[in-house]
């Protein structure tokens, strides 16, 4: 029982999301927290690429590693 939850346990730790810009930018954005991940991503684009991207268009682009 002690191994079964000490592994779930790794398991939500290890659990990340990633949100990659397009290959030719090469900008990847990885963290334990989603919301994190979105808003890091919604800062690049504004910043690298002077463009604004709503929260939920961001969202769809994260993907969990
Ligand atoms: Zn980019």
């Amino acid at each position: 029982m002690i191994s079964f939850c000490l592994r779930l346990e790794v398991m939500f730790v290890k659990q990340l999301f990633e949100i990659d810009c397009d290959p030719q930018c090469g900008f990847m954005v990885r963290s334990h927290d989603k919301s994190e991940t979105v808003e890091a991503a919604m800062k690049h684009v504004k910043d690298a690429h002077g463009k604004e991207v709503s929260q939920e268009d961001t969202e769809k682009m994260v993907k969990s590693v």
